[in-house]
């Protein structure tokens, strides 16, 4: 019998409870409750900003060194309680607990990351035309953040985003999903425990309809950082519009695998495999469109099919899962959807299409590793986002072909090609239109130093991780001293 853990909210500088509550349910099991959380009123989202504002002089005036210093000890906590955390990860999103252990572990490397680097100078020294004048450049923090996360990846998601944020000297408002807030109220708890001064992170939990307005409504926001789909971010850019605060937004994808006709296929269909299928697909870099040249198209196909029917779906927690479920029943529904809709306008399903036979998967929100064959370019499947376990395959004729249809998306996020032509390679990386890109490797697995973000719908002008993320969270200053 699971046991149903409570949770506050932390608004204010504490952490805060709430009469109504919001149920998280395990993805492996439905009926089980596994905790619940505040459904905080807008009232005191209100009250969290006017704390945020406060947070940030405290935190902004705080020595770099001493920031830096905190953020290490935030990511030795997630180390000392990964095997705890881990679980709780695995339980409120359905991931297995393999996947689980490399988030702890991945997102206490974005703060051992940024750590470093907010000891890295903070400007420059530029010259002056004007006589006696020393002028320099500052880059300071912009203020207050909102940071809007989402259930796939809800404890490295919010890290990517504090860490940067939080080494640059700013407070954060955090709102991670619905569906998978305690691992949030988790990251919350290990910060403050490091030494971060309590006003200097809210963390609000409840339903948008209720405090959607008030969240990003609020004057108090200098800048807004979104994950999450493209229609939710195309929304929040369109209510911003209008008070010149800085949005930055990685959203949906459709990412493409190339394979061509000299590639290894076993190597292609193993990796495209676990781009596909690993955390059931719910990735934003899952590989979701493979296009492979004619004369390999059927052998890569009984290849993929191969390792898709091998892949054991079933619980986070059962140690021999290699895809656990989708990450709710609505998400459940809406993959098997998409599996219908593509099977009506004339794909084959060739591995998987559903929920799965027996009692421990009928409990749960499995869909099975699925791959589609026959798949044609005017199909709704080729389109639409799945964010679930599905692969569809289309036969091409040629690179140019693949990377035209690749390119013809309004997504671009990440891509790869599988090759032993190098000329093929460079061809690939010059002409794709997707913001990460990849040569026999898998179209997901970007390290925390590695720029991040997608082209088109998938994302915006400021890229996430590595140095450069540090230009959405601060703002530059161009300092004049003449000398008397
Ligand atoms: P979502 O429905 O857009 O939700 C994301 C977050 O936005 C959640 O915290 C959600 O809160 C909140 N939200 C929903 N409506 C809102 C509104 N009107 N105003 C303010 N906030 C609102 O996305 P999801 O279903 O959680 O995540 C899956 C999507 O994320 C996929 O499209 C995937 O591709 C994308 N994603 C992209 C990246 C990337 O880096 N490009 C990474 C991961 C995921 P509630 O949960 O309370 O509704």
């Amino acid at each position: 019998m699971t046991e149903t853990r409570s949770y506050n909210a932390h608004v204010g500088g504490r952490w805060e409870g709430s009469g109504t509550l919001l149920d998280v349910h395990d993805p492996s099991d439905w009926d089980t409750v596994v905790a619940r959380v505040p459904a905080l009123g807008a009232d005191v989202v209100r009250e969290g900003y006017k704390t945020a504002r406060e947070g940030a002089r405290i935190w902004g005036r705080t020595n770099a060194l001493e920031r830096g210093r905190v953020l290490f000890r935030a990511a030795a906590i997630l180390r000392d309680r990964a095997s705890e955390l881990a679980r709780l990860l695995a339980q409120e999103n359905g991931k297995t607990l393999a996947e689980a252990t490399g988030e702890v572990g991945k997102s206490a490397e974005f703060f051992e990351f940024y750590a470093g680097v907010a000891r890295l100078p903070y400007g420059d020294l530029i010259h002056d035309a004007r006589p006696d004048t020393t002028t320099s450049v500052w880059h300071e923090p912009v203020g207050v953040v909102l940071a809007i996360t989402p259930w796939n990846d809800p404890l490295l998601t919010p890290s990517r985003k504090l860490a940067p944020a939080f080494a640059a000297g700013n407070a954060v408002v955090l709102k991670p999903a619905s569906d998978t807030p305690t691992i949030a109220l988790e990251l919350t708890r290990a910060l403050v425990d490091a030494g971060l001064p309590p006003e200097a992170i809210t963390t609000v939990t409840g339903r948008i309809g209720e405090i959607g307005e008030d969240l990003v409504g609020s004057p108090e926001i200098d800048a807004i950082t979104f994950t999450g789909s493209t229609g939710v971010g195309l929304d929040l850019q369109r209510k911003v519009a209008g008070r010149n605060i800085r949005v930055q937004c990685e959203m949906g994808g459709k990412n493409a695998a190339i394979v061509l006709a000299d590639a290894d296929l076993d190597l292609a269909a193993e990796t495209i495999a676990a781009a596909g299928f690993a955390q059931a697909g719910q990735r934003c870099t899952a590989t979701s469109r493979v296009l492979v040249e004619a004369s390999v198209k059927d052998s890569f196909v009984e290849r993929l099919v191969a390792v898709a029917n091998s892949y054991a779906a079933g619980p986070s927690l059962d140690p021999s899962t290699v895809v656990g479920p989708m990450v709710s029943r609505r998400q459940q529904s809406d993959v098997i959807g998409h599996v219908a809709t593509a099977s009506a306008e004339g794909a084959t399903i060739a591995a998987g299409g559903t929920v799965g036979a027996g009692e421990v998967l009928q409990k749960g929100c499995y869909v099975l590793p699925t791959v589609l064959d026959d798949v044609t370019a005017d199909m709704t499947i080729w389109r639409t986002e799945v964010f679930g376990p599905v692969v569809a395959v289309l036969a091409v004729s040629s690179l140019d072909e693949a990377v035209e249809l690749a390119n013809a998306s309004e997504y671009g996020l990440s891509a790869a090609l599988f090759t032993k032509s190098m000329s093929a390679a460079n061809t690939f990386l010059r002409d794709i239109d997707a913001g990460q890109a990849a040569v026999n490797l898998p179209t997901s697995g970007w390290d925390v130093h590695h720029p991040f973000g997608g082209f088109k719908l998938s994302g915006s002008p400021f890229k996430e991780q590595g140095l450069g993320a540090l230009a959405f969270y601060t703002r530059t200053k161009t300092c004049a001293v003449r000398a008397l």
